[in-house]
């Protein structure tokens, strides 16, 4: 256990730790161990019931998700809920679904903590990109497809981004899209415009890694009308490693 451990610390303690995609069995064996132990878990949409079935039963549950376009609960007043518990000397876990640190927001919530002066600690995820292509048999890089792997954000606009399309669209490239439904007649637009082909293969996975996972593929001409079929959470991925699907699929 290390130093700045929840064992050796008097006092409040945050604790940031990554769920993974859904898959109870894709925790952390530290991750785990913290749900388990916590005093408050506050916790997103996107932590499966299944993992919260696995967490301390004498825990104090704070429920603080959101969805796209209908914010429950807005982030300065997540950032608040942590403080405000770990300032009553709490061992808070703040479960997030993934990573916490990619299109998570736990560096704004960390952010907040070093401000406050409260000890923290960040458990790392299994990430959807990596959980959801795995067990849709897409291996993110392969030496005949794809050298490199770009994790984008599919909030396209709202977060005012200046995405390099042109730099997306070279090839040999895996691209995989977060919270792109709804924006993806854009990002096939974009990609299309800056000069990756129409004919590069795509895949949706919808709920990857849980029971209801399904896999959707198709072109890039085709990514706006297959998006229409999928609900979310879903993983836009654009290349050709998406072909190896069909043959490498194990978990459906
Ligand atoms: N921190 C999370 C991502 C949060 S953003 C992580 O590291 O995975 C939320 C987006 O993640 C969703 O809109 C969706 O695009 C993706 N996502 C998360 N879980 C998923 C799942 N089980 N299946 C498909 N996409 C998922």
């Amino acid at each position: 256990m290390t130093s700045n451990s929840i064992s050796a610390n008097q006092g409040g303690f945050v604790s940031l730790v990554g769920a993974g995609p859904g898959d109870p069995d894709l925790l952390t064996v530290k991750a785990l161990r913290l749900i388990q132990k916590a005093e408050v878990i506050v916790y997103d949409r996107l932590v499966s019931p299944e993992i919260m079935e696995l967490v301390n039963p004498n825990a104090e549950l704070i429920y603080v998700g959101k969805r796209l376009n209908h914010h429950c609960v807005p982030q300065d007043q997540i950032n608040q809920v942590l403080v405000d518990q770990a300032q009553q000397d709490k061992h808070v876990v703040r479960l997030k679904g993934g990573d916490p640190f990619i299109f998570g927001r736990g560096g704004e919530e960390l952010e907040k903590l070093a401000i406050e002066q409260i000890p923290f600690e960040v458990v790392p995820g299994i990430t959807a990109a990596a959980g959801c292509t795995a067990y849709a048999g897409i291996p993110l890089t392969h030496r005949d497809h794809a050298q490199s792997v770009h994790f984008i954000t599919g909030h396209l606009k709202k977060e005012g981004m200046d995405i390099d399309w042109a730099a997306l669209s070279k090839g040999n490239t895996t691209l995989v899209f977060y919270m792109g439904l709804k924006e993806s007649g854009n990002i096939q637009d974009k990609l299309v415009s800056a000069g990756l082909s129409e004919e590069t293969s795509i895949a949706i996975i919808e709920r990857g890694t849980t029971p209801q996972q399904r896999v959707l593929t198709g072109t890039l001409s085709q990514l706006s009308t297959i998006a229409q079929k999928a609900a979310s959470p879903s993983l836009i991925v654009v290349g050709s490693v998406t072909s190896l699907h069909s043959q490498l699929n194990w978990f459906e």
